[in-house]
């Protein structure tokens, strides 16, 4: 009886043993495979399978990330320019944004000829 359990013991150390010198062989491959791989931060064994970790790209995309502006458009020169620079009117309720003064003038001048 002793024996059996001593035998089933002497597997597992055994069967862990090769496990161990497989995984280790796996890794020098992958290892050797992606020696020049600068994104490679380590190797890891999940349910016996070895798997590459690699540096997250989303690092690197995040910095890139461009700052939106607020644009709005003048409506008598089709100039594009930010809010805050805008001179700003509300005419009949609706929000207007102009370059300048004079646009701004022209817009009033125009709209007046409309009504008329
Ligand atoms: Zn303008």
């Amino acid at each position: 009886m002793l024996s059996i359990i001593g035998n089933i013991f002497m597997i597992m150390i055994l069967w862990g043993t090769i496990n161990f010198i497989f995984h280790m062989l796996r890794i020098r491959k992958i290892m050797r495979k992606n020696e020049n791989n600068p994104n490679i931060k380590g190797i890891k064994i999940v349910n016996g399978q070895v798997e590459v970790i690699e540096k997250d790209k989303e690092v690197f995309t995040a910095e890139v990330k461009e700052e939106v502006k607020d644009l709005v458009k003048d409506p008598v020169c089709d100039t594009e320019l930010e809010r805050s620079k805008a001179y700003h009117m509300i005419k009949d309720g609706e929000s207007h944004y102009f370059c300048s003064w004079d646009c701004r003038e022209k817009f009033l001048e125009s709209n007046d000829e409309e009504h008329l």
